[in-house]
């Protein structure tokens, strides 16, 4: 099947979640995972619409964003390594994985340089798997707090990860928690912290994850097929 032709059965999907649990689809944004899929494939999902593209590796991330024009929105999805966000933080929209404070400061000294403001969110370990990164639930109101007076980062909201694993009771409870920290922060009297989003859901938890209140949904394998490589 075609890119154009999954591209398609993932939107309608999204607006037949978003009519189950009577939310709004222009409420929930698409960035699809581009990840190890061609340029091609992205000019294909680009010719249909889609506008908004993750990527999780830098090099990777930024060869891709050179190919096309600003008409595209490009999320950083993947684990930060400090030394790297230097050659993203031209063009990059999104960074999705922020989870330390050093991340925070190398962003915000990178998009001052290159005279923008990079939009942000941290990335929360809601599994609880050791090897699932993101900060620590309680780390979270330090993070905020330091990112707060960052004339170039904007945090608009959160990230997670679902354990991988069948079980749907278990990733519900986890992206329920990840919103119940989205909301308690959402309306934080530091009008600087304003959580809007919540990126959670890809290929096999996007229905959960609309339900539990994802506004930006992850997903590869649906649109892109499945990879070889993660
Ligand atoms: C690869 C990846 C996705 C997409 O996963 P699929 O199962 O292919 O939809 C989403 N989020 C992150 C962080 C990823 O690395």
């Amino acid at each position: 099947m075609s890119t154009e032709l999954r591209l398609a059965e993932v939107q309608q999907k999204i607006v037949e979640f978003c009519n189950g649990c009577g939310r709004d689809p222009a409420g929930v944004t698409l960035i699809a995972v581009s990840k190890t899929n061609p340029a091609e494939s992205i000019r294909e999902a680009a010719g249909a619409g889609q506008i908004h593209f993750g990527e999780n590796k830098v090099q990777e991330l930024t060869s891709k964003m050179d190919q096309f024009d600003d008409t595209l929105k490009w999320h950083m999805i993947g684990p930060v390594q400090t030394n790297k966000i230097r050659q993203m933080a031209g063009r990059v929209d999104w960074i999705h994985s922020v989870s330390r404070t050093k991340e925070l400061d190398e962003i915000e000294k990178r998009a001052e340089m290159a005279g923008r403001s990079i939009n942000v969110l941290i990335q929360v370990n809601i599994s609880d798997e050791d090897q699932k990164s993101g900060c620590e639930p309680d780390e979270l109101p330090a993070l905020l707090e330091h990112a707060a007076p960052m004339a170039h980062i904007r945090v608009r909201g959160l990230m997670g990860m679902a354990s991988f694993t069948d079980n749907m009771d278990v990733v519900r409870s986890q992206f329920r928690m990840l919103r119940e920290m989205r909301d308690k922060w959402q309306n934080h009297p530091d009008k600087r912290i304003d959580l809007e989003h919540l990126s959670m859901g890809m290929t096999n938890d996007m229905q959960v994850a609309i339900e539990e209140g994802a506004t930006m949904i992850r997903v590869g394998t649906a649109i892109f097929g499945e990879r070889n490589y993660s």
